[in-house]
């Protein structure tokens, strides 16, 4: 049994010793001490079902053993920054990440986070391209540093930075969009930009294929071909942010830009690819890896051996475990019982998504798609309460992120639609 610190104890060392930055989601926060697959457990040994483990994506599971196998016999052996020496493990899982890409997509650089991942994927294009202007999407969000804040596109996660050549195209948002879901619509666009806002050289467009903070909007269908191509004729690259949707989440493919049927010429990821370990990555081709040799590019621990240990054991547990066929199945079938809610209760405006990256949207108007946001902080901290622990995100907080561990079954896909039935009833 845990005989650790309690929840206030906690609280009032964050009030006294953390940033005011930090937040919590429910009223009453959960101190977790123990997590196991798709299980959390808190401080009085009481479980939860965790369906917003993705948001460290913890793919494979909380504490998977093959995972912590890897990290505790590689701290055992060696843990040291990159560069210097030789070590076989960032090799390794270079090789094997880069099996997992198609066409020429083959060289990787690691990094600590998907910030800067992003970074980098974005340095790499100005400097591959001699251009300066990026193009990203409205309701994006790729980080919290300089560039990346730039290219995030929510005015709630911007700063007073100065953002310089980076354009925000309008969103092809099937729900909320102008064009709803017509994607070659939203397309023209990107050509506007181009024609308008930039020389008519671009270095880049950068997106996710499944906006996850932006409160899991899935991409108009048609839009990134199109898109691919007016970038590509403008002379820039195609970056696509995996961070959230890469490494089987979506199901469907091992990749979210897959499901859309177009080949990036950089690839960003993080959270899932080390289970929970930090750990990010950029992978392109030799062509465009080759700008980083004009000068010195070093990060101390960006693919350490430790970490890079886990990458490569959780690419092993997605295939042993075939996590990547169980997110389309459990996937499609919790996406249909969320569907079928709609009919009873009012206040869901739309339910979308992938694999086991899903999203429901509360509205207090459907005509009108009036965001709930009191709503959904009620029916969230009672859906706790029961014992399930749901994300939220979106511009107006209002959209319930369902991403879960991709070992979750369709046990668990009921549970939680029970629960959030029951939550909503008694709104
Ligand atoms: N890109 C996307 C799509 C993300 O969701 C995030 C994190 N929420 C990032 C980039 C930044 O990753 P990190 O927090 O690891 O820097």
């Amino acid at each position: 049994p845990y005989t650790g610190p309690g929840a206030e104890e906690i609280m009032r060392k964050r009030r006294e010793f953390l940033s005011p930055s930090m937040f919590c989601f429910y009223k009453k926060p959960v101190n977790v001490v123990h997590g196991k697959m798709q299980y959390l457990f808190d401080d009085n040994g009481r479980r939860y079902l965790d369906a917003f483990g993705g948001i460290a994506t913890v793919n494979c599971g909380h504490c998977h053993p093959d995972v912590v196998r890897a990290i505790v016999d590689q701290t055992k052996s060696l843990q040291h920054s990159t560069i210097l020496y030789l070590n076989h493990a960032i090799a390794d899982f270079a090789e094997a990440l880069a099996s997992k890409l198609p066409g020429d997509l083959k060289v990787v650089f690691f990094t600590n986070s998907g910030t800067e991942a992003n970074e980098l994927a974005m340095m790499m294009a100005r400097l591959y391209t001699g251009c300066h202007d990026i193009i990203s999407l409205r309701n994006a969000y790729h980080g919290n540093a300089a560039g990346t804040m730039a290219a995030t596109a929510q005015c709630n996660w911007k700063f007073n930075v100065v953002q310089s050549g980076v354009h925000h195209a309008l969103n092809p948002d099937p729900y909320r969009g102008l064009f709803g879901a017509d994607g070659e619509k939203y397309a023209h666009d990107i050509q506007d930009l181009i024609h308008f806002g930039t020389s008519g050289h671009v270095a880049a467009f950068i997106s996710e294929a499944i906006q996850g903070v932006g409160g899991i909007v899935e991409l108009a269908p048609g839009y990134l071909p199109a898109v691919y191509n007016s970038i590509r004729e403008a002379g820039g690259l195609c970056i696509a942010d995996e961070v959230q949707s890469g490494f089987a989440r979506v199901g469907s493919h091992f990749w979210g830009f897959e499901a859309h049927g177009v080949i990036p010429d950089i690839v960003t990821m993080a959270k899932g690819i080390g289970n929970g370990i930090p750990l990010g990555a950029v992978v392109t081709t030799p062509e465009v890896a080759e700008v980083l040799t004009r000068r010195c590019y070093f990060n101390t621990f960006g693919g350490n051996p430790v970490c890079t240990a886990a990458g490569h054991a959780v690419l092993k547990v997605i295939e042993k475990e075939n996590l990547q066929e169980n997110a389309h199945i459990v996937g499609s079938y919790l996406k249909k019982r969320l569907s079928d809610l709609k009919s009873k209760h009012e206040i869901i405006g739309d339910v979308r998504g992938r694999g086991l990256m899903l999203g429901v949207e509360l509205v207090t108007d459907r005509q009108l798609k009036t965001p709930a946001k009191v709503e959904i902080l009620q029916v969230m901290d009672q859906m706790k309460e029961m014992g399930v622990l749901v994300g939220k995100g979106g511009f107006y907080g209002n959209v319930f992120r369902i991403t879960p561990p991709l070992c979750f079954t369709k046990e668990d896909a009921d549970f939680l639609v029970d629960v959030m039935d029951y939550a909503m009833t008694k709104l």
